[in-house]
């Protein structure tokens, strides 16, 4: 039975967290003078002169009634980024231990390992893209405490086979991060129903791509309530901020806009596909589970600095383990995308 106490660090199983104001006093009030806020207000049009509430609990209440599930088990970051970073710290002993890596991958699970002291083993997918899950668990040790898993998988696009990603759940001596930061454009379905039956799995999720407030800054974490309970007891207090409380909020209200642009994202996805499959400097296009492409062409450098000088920006991916020749391209509004179409046509080759 998979103990998450017995790979907590000791230093945070022994933590006192800070106790804020607004952690000590919970009741109802109408005069508020603990925290040495500006009591004159702010010199904005909205009030942002009081501290946040530090455990978002209106924000997750409304992200219960989107996901089903309890605010107990959702943990809210200053981005996805954040939540990575907090488990890092929670569970890795800089120096001793280490994490599993499977490239290519998102850039900032070797980062944040970087920053910690902490060692990242790769195991690369394979030439198709999908796990290697004999190679993962015989490069695991007794200090591999975190296995990040990235479905639908940035930047190949791919969601990986959930039959393999549930063998690791369940064989992985350690946490399973699964970063779903691409779910809500995926065919496949979220790990999230994983969650109540294994205790060592923590699902990202974000409002920086389908939700379309990446500038907000808001990252989901959902696990066990103990990992939870780790994750609030290490974060900054008020890691999130007023404004972007108030504004995703707001956000959750507008679930139809956010369907709608999804499903324009994916059919504009395919018109895409359609268009480049006809270029002859396309060389591959890789199914792509997400709002992006991976795509293999003839000359990746000339064709990504020809782009540049026409003022469009994709993401070369050409030194990448197993995407050489590749750019990654996020799929744009129909007008963005025919610009693109047509600098491509223009550059010979
Ligand atoms: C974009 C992206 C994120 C989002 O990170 P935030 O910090 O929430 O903006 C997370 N994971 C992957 C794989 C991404 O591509």
């Amino acid at each position: 039975m998979f103990d998450v106490e017995s790979i907590v660090r000791t230093n945070i199983l022994n933590l006192k967290p800070y106790s804020s104001a607004r952690d000590e006093f919970k009741g109802h009030a109408s005069v508020f003078l603990d925290a040495n806020e500006n009591s004159f207000g702010s010199p904005t049009s909205e009030e942002y002169n009081r501290y946040p509430d530090p455990l978002q609990l209106k924000l997750k209440e409304a992200i219960t009634n989107i996901k089903g599930i309890p605010a107990e088990n959702i943990f809210l970051g200053n981005g996805s980024d954040e939540a990575i970073d907090i488990l890092f710290r929670i569970f890795c002993e800089p120096g001793i231990d280490n994490v599993i890596i499977c490239p290519p991958t998102y850039g900032m699970y070797e980062v944040s390992a970087n920053i910690n002291n902490v060692a990242a083993k790769k195991v690369n997918l394979t030439p198709s893209f999908e796990l290697d899950v004999q190679a993962i668990l015989e490069n695991s040790d007794v200090h591999s405490k975190l296995l990040f898993i990235c479905s639908p998988n940035n930047p190949t696009g791919n969601s990986l086979h959930k039959e393999d990603i549930e063998l690791l759940i369940q064989k992985f001596n350690g946490i399973v991060v699964i970063d779903e930061a691409y779910i809500n454009y995926a065919k496949q379905s979220s790990c999230i129903g994983f969650l109540t039956e294994y205790p060592n799995l923590v699902v990202l999720q974000t409002f920086s791509k389908a939700w379309g407030l990446a500038a907000l800054r808001l990252g989901m974490a959902f696990a066990s309530t103990k990992i939870i309970d780790y994750m609030n007891k290490v974060k900054p207090p008020y890691n999130i901020n007023q404004a972007t409380q108030n504004l995703a909020l707001s956000a959750l209200e507008n679930i139809n806009w956010v369907n709608d642009a999804i499903r324009e994202t994916i059919s504009e996805g395919t018109r895409l596909v359609t268009s480049l499959q006809a270029m002859p400097l396309v060389e591959k296009i890789f199914p792509s589970d997400a709002n992006f492409l991976l795509v293999k062409v003839a000359d990746p450098v000339k064709i990504y600095g020809q782009l540049v000088d026409g003022g469009i920006i994709v993401r070369n991916r050409n030194n990448i383990t197993l995407c050489e020749g590749c750019l990654r391209i996020t799929v744009g509004t129909p007008q963005q995308n025919e610009i693109l179409i047509t600098a491509l046509q223009q550059i010979g080759i």
